[in-house]
């Protein structure tokens, strides 16, 4: 074992306690109404190295919906489905600058596809790349997929998360007729839209998440079973969009003070890794003014700095 595993077993408590009360400088997301159900101080953090031993500490016993760390892995899927090529003649390989939800630069930019596959325009966009003869075939492809990324088959969608944001995702629509009106989605906007929802709302625990980042830390082979899942270059695209744009309008300062690619979601999630070494699942689900989880984001700023993880 080597000494900075020992470190983590004996700080990753410690520095967990340290940060959880970062928590009172954010909120948790309302905007799905279902979110807000979640409690605020929580604070779980999963390390997984290679041989799929763990360091846990805090409340990794909660559950929580992937939300926007999911488009990670769809994306992986569509490049998986499609290539290269036509997933990037829907979607850029750029940062925006604006909000994850902005309609504004689909507006301004010509062509008018969205700016890269992490935002929700992006996503959507690739949602619908996603094979399969009907949104209930896409989905269970989706699902499929992260089952074996998670080595979990019990992984499922929360049906009350779904539903809310369903009722509620006015905006998310009108991006989707927008890429419609645009040609870039083809179909119905409400079968894409259910796709998208759908893998917006799986539920995992911060182990899952942490297998999940494992799988891209090796480079897309999981080191545990030594079966290969993703292609290496998929994986290296993923990275590098995580890296530029997993932390929203913060991933600048996130390269900056953590160093590692990561991807976090409104549900106060962060999936990260260590380059071939660890897989990192965390959730925090109070939110800072940009959108990740606050005491998650300064938890990761602690450990990288003690173990010296940043990458640049
Ligand atoms: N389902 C969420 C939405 O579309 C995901 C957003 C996020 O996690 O950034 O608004």
């Amino acid at each position: 074992m080597t000494s900075e595993w020992q470190r983590l077993q004996s700080k990753l408590p410690e520095w967990v306690e340290q940060n959880r009360h970062e928590y009172i400088h954010g909120k948790v997301a309302a905007y799905i109404p279902e979110l807000s159900k979640a409690p605020a101080d929580a604070l779980g953090v999963v390390v997984m190295n290679g041989a799929g031993e763990t360091v846990v500490a805090g409340d990794t016993e909660l559950q929580f919906t992937m939300q926007s760390i999911s488009k990670v892995f769809t994306l992986i899927l569509a490049l998986m489905d499609n290539g290269e090529d036509v997933v990037f003649s829907k979607v850029g390989m750029e940062p925006t600058g604006d909000r994850f939800n902005s309609m504004l630069k689909l507006e301004l930019v010509e062509p008018g596809i969205p700016f890269n596959p992490l935002i929700n325009a992006g996503a959507i966009a690739v949602s619908s790349l996603i094979r399969g003869n009907s949104p209930e075939e896409r989905f269970a492809r989706v699902l499929q997929f992260f089952r074996l990324l998670t080595c979990n088959d019990t992984l499922e969608y929360d049906q009350d998360v779904y539903d809310s944001e369903s009722a509620t995702g006015h905006l998310n629509r009108s991006l989707a007729y927008f890429l419609m009106e645009k040609g870039i989605l083809r179909g119905r906007v409400e079968d894409v839209l259910e796709v998208y929802f759908r893998h917006c709302a799986v539920k995992l625990n911060c182990t899952d998440l942490a297998r999940m980042g494992l799988v891209l830390a090796y480079n897309g082979r999981d080191p545990v079973t030594g079966v290969p899942l993703i292609p290496r270059r998929f994986v290296q695209i993923a990275k590098t969009f995580m890296t530029t744009c997993g932390m929203y309008d913060a991933s600048g300062e996130f390269a900056i003070q953590v160093g590692l690619p990561a991807k976090s979601g409104v549900s106060g999630g962060i999936m990260t890794m260590v380059p071939g070494r660890y897989g990192i699942g965390l959730v925090g689900p109070s939110l800072n003014r940009m959108g990740n989880s606050t005491a998650g984001v300064h938890l990761l700023e602690t450990m990288s700095r003690d173990l010296d993880w940043s990458l640049f």
